[in-house]
């Protein structure tokens, strides 16, 4: 990446996620250009959204029906909509540190850009909305059950990025999530995987596919949208077919689904289906990750690398778990700025805040690699002081 001035970075950015294929690749620019010579938007279906949606359904164990809007936040937002439809109940349960876009019902220790501003909750959030939202801490299944108790018979959904990477990344055990499943089975609750991260990143089928826990919702963004502005979201025929024109439950958009976003998603995902791309991924990013944790590790820095398929965090701590957004110390932030200034200075851009996570793309070679494990190090040791 170069910015106006010139200067030459290795961005492990990715605009926040959506480039794992890397910048400007040939093959998303070649699809793109090829459907926008024919036009761009048309306010009616084109067979490049049904493809894209057949690529997905067809390569997803737990996709049946899926609908494109233009942006995480929208598939969020529709979703949820959906589930109080499906079910007629009114509450949702999230997580502190969970960011599922800027849903005003959400915006609740939401992580993100609010983790970083230090305060946990938007203002211009009418308490009322703020009231259907009951906000849990992750790993807990006493406060999960406790919840219920109050409030199962009203609780849609409970939403969760089964991969938290908005707030550090909180990496949750299995079980945890398959405890999810079970009370939201036993309780006639929707399970709701926020994959807009994790989702065709840490492999085809994201974290429900890692974990092989079913979802009843997923939705996603970001990379299904090859670096133009899509979202989506998914569940079974039955609950799917609650959204109109089917069903009762309204949601549309102009640009939805059009066909410049779809063709950009089609080339990344086609892509990412081929073999060996996600194993790829993972082993460049670990040995990436390893090389620099050694270097810490032998200069007994507290710090730890966090990684899953090619998702990174850099946290400045030693603890080796962090599962909950209260298990990060807010003075690590302060030795992050320094540290960031470092690696700009050394040619290396990283989301400027040390509650965002960093992602490796399939553009990023191995010298690439070499060269900003070698910044991290000597940006560590300054901020260090070693
Ligand atoms: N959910 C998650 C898990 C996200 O990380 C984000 C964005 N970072 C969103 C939803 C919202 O997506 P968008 O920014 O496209 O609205």
């Amino acid at each position: 990446m170069w910015d106006e001035d010139g200067n030459e970075f290795i961005d492990f950015c990715c605009s926040w996620g959506p480039l794992i294929l890397g910048h400007a690749n040939d093959d998303v620019l070649k699809k793109v250009s090829d459907v926008m010579a024919l036009g761009t938007s048309f306010g009616t279906p084109t067979v490049l959204e049904t493809e894209l949606a057949r690529l997905i359904v067809d390569n997803h164990r737990f996709v049946e029906k899926i609908r494109f809007v233009s942006s995480g936040t929208e598939a969020t937002m529709s979703a949820i909509r959906m589930a109080r439809g499906y079910t007629g109940r009114n509450k949702v349960i999230k997580f502190e540190g969970c960011y599922h876009g800027h849903v005003d019902s959400l915006l609740v220790k939401a992580g993100s850009g609010l983790a970083t501003l230090g305060t946990s909750t938007s203002a211009g959030i009418p308490e009322g909305f703020a009231n259907e939202t009951i906000v849990l801490p992750l790993n807990d299944t006493i406060a999960i059950d406790e919840a219920i108790s109050s409030y199962g018979n009203d609780i849609a959904c409970i939403i969760i990025e089964p991969i938290p990477a908005n707030n550090g990344l909180l990496l949750q055990d299995k079980e945890f999530l398959t405890y999810l499943r079970k009370v939201c089975s036993d309780n006639g609750i929707l399970l709701f995987f926020d994959e807009v991260i994790s989702g065709f990143r840490v492999g085809f089928e994201g974290a429900a596919g890692l974990y092989d826990i079913e979802p009843d919702i997923m939705a996603f963004g970001k990379i299904i949208g090859g670096g133009f502005p899509v979202g989506a979201y998914a569940a079974k025929k039955e609950i799917m077919s609650h959204i109109s024109p089917e069903g009762p439950v309204y949601q549309a958009g102009t640009l939805s689904g059009n066909p410049v976003a779809m063709a950009a998603g089609i080339a990344q995902l086609t892509a990412c289906l081929q073999d060996g791309f996600y194993e790829q991924m993972e082993s460049k990013t670990a040995e990436f990750v390893n090389n620099i944790q050694s270097f810490a590790d032998e200069n007994k820095l507290p710090f730890h690398m966090f990684h899953v398929g090619s998702v990174f965090w850099a946290s400045f701590s030693n603890k080796n778990r962090v599962q909950n957004a209260d298990d990060i110390d807010p003075n690590s932030a302060d030795r992050f700025k320094h540290f960031f200034d470092e690696l700009i200075a050394r040619g290396v851009y990283i989301g400027p805040s040390g509650y965002e996570v960093g992602f490796v793309s399939a553009a990023h070679t191995a010298e690439d690699l070499q060269t900003a494990a070698d910044a991290f190090k000597s940006a560590l040791a300054i901020a260090y002081g070693i």
